[in-house]
């Protein structure tokens, strides 16, 4: 039995990330209580959306839709949290890691590898192990529920069949690949800070940076150049409309894609992203109007979507985005969000009391950064970068409102208010949030909000 060094020290560790699991599910839970509250005192139409285009059956239907997906949320982060604290309280990391270690011990001799080093198989053992509890039987279950309910409400627009062949891809990569590369950076790791040890730091940044900083963005980017769902826009009115706008504000034409997603949550949408001299406006198939009529299956998306001038407006409001610099804001976050994080999980997994607190007891293994890798991003990583995530909204929903006041400079005030009208009806949302709703779950302003904004700048115009 392995006796921890500093037993308060290990309490403290213990408690704290208990602690922030917990305020985490709360202020979700919370939230979520609150909007639900909000929506049930809401029992008519909002002033706003009077003498719009708005549809009152749409109203009805976005609170069945939203007291769905709150409920739903709730679940999962109850869930997720009393799961949590059961691996901590159960030392649950270590128990997976003795039994990799033991199950590696035991056909090592089976294996094609050197007898002194049982590294790359027990690396991909462990991390193979983890992350198939974690990802395809912990998160597919919800997964399953989330695309049911969207569906149910029509808003993917995926087969199970290209769901399926999706799951499958997604799965690779995250029970195959991801185990293969997480072995390689720590094995990286491990010789590199031993052959220099007294400059182990300098080592780790800067394997931070290659490895790290620059991988989230550089996979959007090969994502988005290579992609067969990412397709320049069809022929035609829409194409001819939006190549005008972009000329008229010198955005580069060619760099405007239509994305076909088949995720189950497909809700229509537009970004703009630029990294180095690589820049693309994605707009969301979805987002445009549906017109195909040849098939059955898609019968519930009918008459969803954008016309296209609607479609011109939302595009005035990235181009906004564009020329008030957010997408570099954006890209930037992510990148010093990723450095942080990286950095963070390299000064927890130096220190001993952090395996005590995972109930690893081969501190001093060469193996046990392995284990201390995901225990620092499951455990501390991803709240902290929750926690970045909902500073950055409050400049996300600031920027939102320049990119609308933007359009509206350009003359599309009353064709955005129509375009966000339109959506509010055909995704269901329920147009009232409440404010402390919004300040923890959205990066957009409530659809009122930024109707009223919108309507203001108008006028002032
Ligand atoms: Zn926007």
């Amino acid at each position: 039995m392995h006796i921890p060094e500093n037993d308060l020290m290990v309490q403290i560790f213990t408690y704290g990330i208990l602690s922030v699991i917990w305020i985490h599910l709360g202020a979700i839970v919370w939230s979520n209580y609150k909007n639900l509250n909000k929506m049930e005192q809401q029992h008519h139409v909002p002033d706003e959306l009077q003498g719009t285009s708005y549809h009152p059956e749409a109203f009805g239907l976005a609170r069945l839709y939203a007291y769905q997906t709150l409920t739903f949320r709730n679940k999962k982060t109850i869930v997720e949290g009393v799961i949590l604290t059961c691996v901590i309280l159960t030392n649950g990391i270590g128990v997976l890691w003795d039994y990799s270690e033991r199950t590696v011990a035991l056909i090592k001799p089976y294996l094609p590898l050197k007898k002194s080093t049982s590294w790359p198989w027990l690396g991909i053992f462990f991390f193979t192990l983890c992350y198939t509890i974690l990802e395809r039987v912990i998160l597919y279950l919800p997964e399953l529920e989330e695309f049911e309910i969207e569906k149910y409400f029509g808003f993917s627009r995926a087969s199970r069949k290209k769901l399926t062949k999706s799951f499958i891809k997604v799965s690779i990569l995250k029970v195959i690949l991801w185990p293969v590369y997480l072995t390689a950076f720590s094995w990286g790791l491990q010789k590199l800070s031993k052959l220099i040890e007294d400059k182990s730091w300098t080592v780790l940044s800067l394997m931070g940076f290659s490895y790290w900083l620059l991988f989230p963005t550089l996979i959007v980017v090969v994502i988005l150049a290579n992609s067969k769902q990412v397709q320049p826009l069809p022929e035609g009115g829409l194409k001819t409309r939006i190549d005008s706008l972009a000329d008229k504000v010198n955005f580069p034409k060619d760099c405007i894609f239509v994305l076909h997603s088949t995720k189950a949550k497909n809700h229509p949408n537009a970004f703009h992203l630029k990294f180095l001299n690589f820049q693309r406006l994605i707009i969301f198939e979805s987002l445009i109007e549906f017109k195909d009529t040849s098939n059955p299956e898609t019968l519930h998306i009918q008459g969803k979507g954008l016309s296209d001038p609607q479609v011109e407006a939302v595009i005035a409001h990235e181009l906004g985005h564009y020329h008030l610099s957010h997408g570099f804001w954006g890209v930037t976050y992510l990148q010093l969000k990723t450095l942080l994080s990286y950095l963070l999980t390299m000064w927890l997994i130096q220190y001993s009391v952090f395996y005590n607190v995972i109930g690893i007891s081969t501190y001093g293994n060469n193996s046990y950064l392995i284990p201390g890798l995901i225990a620092a991003d499951l455990f501390v990583v991803q709240y902290t970068s929750k926690f970045l995530d909902f500073l950055f909204a409050i400049f996300q929903r600031y920027t939102e409102t320049q990119a609308d006041k933007y359009a509206v400079r350009l003359g599309y005030g009353h064709t955005l208010e129509s375009a966000l009208v339109k959506l509010t009806m055909d995704n269901y949302i329920f147009p009232v949030d409440d404010a402390f709703y919004t300040v923890i779950n959205c990066t957009h302003p409530s659809m009122i909000t930024r109707m009223r904004n919108i309507r203001k700048c108008m006028i002032s115009n």
